[in-house]
């Protein structure tokens, strides 16, 4: 790996979901950790800030997944969690303005709470739609950047979409290590 380093390094505060750094806050119980941004945040780029808004909403976990249906959400039994997740999401909200300096966030994919762009469309069937999480919404209404986990690893260039880091070697991240600790991206 051929990272240029900045010095000196930004101690720059990075919200982000908590089950991208291996929190288990995901329904399943179990997480989403990224190797790569495990690597990144060990090299001092970073200070995470972790949140869940689904747990700050209220709701246990393990818990049931749940989609995204029109302006409300439900899980996969029936039950409506709307509620819940409009909760959570002002509850992160709360959270990141205590760090008035913070402008960039980083977000799971795909989830009905930190979702950006690409949500699951309300039918359990994988299926996916154009929207963005419950949270993801809120925060992009209140002019924050938000970053897709997909982007972030996909395109192995964490830096540049974070403001991070100026640049960075289109190597990627140590593959061994990515499969290894486990990453979303091979999930
Ligand atoms: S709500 Fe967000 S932080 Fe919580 S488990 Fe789902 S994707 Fe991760």
């Amino acid at each position: 790996m051929n990272i240029k380093i900045i010095s000196p390094l930004p101690q720059t505060y990075l919200p982000i979901s908590a089950c991208l750094l291996g929190i288990n806050t995901k329904y399943s119980g179990s997480n989403n950790s990224c190797a790569s941004l495990f690597h990144l945040m060990e090299l001092g780029y970073f200070v995470p800030i972790l949140f869940c808004p689904e747990q700050l909403g209220g709701l246990c976990t393990p818990r049931d997944k749940s989609e995204i249906c029109g302006k409300n959400v439900f899980m996969k039994n029936g039950n409506d969690v709307t509620t819940q997740f409009y909760n959570g999401a002002q509850e992160a909200l709360k959270i990141l303005r205590l760090y008035p300096d913070v402008k960039s966030i980083l977000l799971k994919s795909l989830s009905p709470s930190c979702g950006v762009g690409t949500v699951y469309d309300g039918t359990f069937s994988g299926q996916k739609v154009s929207g963005n999480g419950i949270t993801a919404k809120l925060l992009l209404e209140n002019n924050y950047n938000c970053v897709s986990s997909d982007n972030f690893c996909r395109d192995f260039k964490p830096g540049y979409y974070l403001g991070l880091a100026e640049e960075y070697s289109i190597e990627p991240f140590d593959d061994f290590a990515v499969k290894n600790k486990g990453c979303f991206y091979c999930e």
